[in-house]
């Protein structure tokens, strides 16, 4: 993880829907993720974060990156 004073990540997956766009790679469909982590620190109380995580559903690439450019490209 690269963050070693993080305990624990804890993810729950809150829903999901279909992203538009398609995947660069495979053009296969893209969905849009809304993950609520959980994040417990050794001398500090839980944070928590709403996360959205884009990924093809044909080939399963993480594309929140590459999907961040492209909406910021459009908009
Ligand atoms: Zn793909």
């Amino acid at each position: 993880m690269g963050l070693s004073y993080i305990c624990e990540e804890q993810q729950k997956e809150l829903g999901r829907q279909q992203a538009p766009g398609t995947c660069p790679y495979c053009r296969g469909k893209v969905e849009v993720m809304d993950v609520e982590v959980q994040s417990k620190l050794c001398f500090l109380p839980m944070c928590f974060q709403i996360k959205k995580k884009y990924f093809c559903t044909l080939c399963s690439k993480r594309l929140e990156i590459l999907y961040d450019k492209t909406m910021l490209n459009l908009s």
